[in-house]
């Protein structure tokens, strides 16, 4: 009987740029990445954050 599940949608995501914490923002945006045969997800909060972090 292992606990491991998440507790309520609660999670850790936050901005890559600013550090926000992410939770359901409307204006969140995921990029998702394929290294080494595995998949990340960068998030950020905003596009302003992605456009930054793209440049
Ligand atoms: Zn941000």
């Amino acid at each position: 009987m292992a606990e491991l599940h998440t507790d309520g949608g609660e999670t850790d995501t936050t901005c890559r740029v600013c550090g926000d914490a992410i939770t359901k923002k409307h204006t969140h945006r995921v990029v998702t990445a394929v290294e080494d045969g595995q998949t990340t997800y960068d998030h950020f909060c905003t596009d302003d954050c992605l456009e930054a972090w793209v440049e």
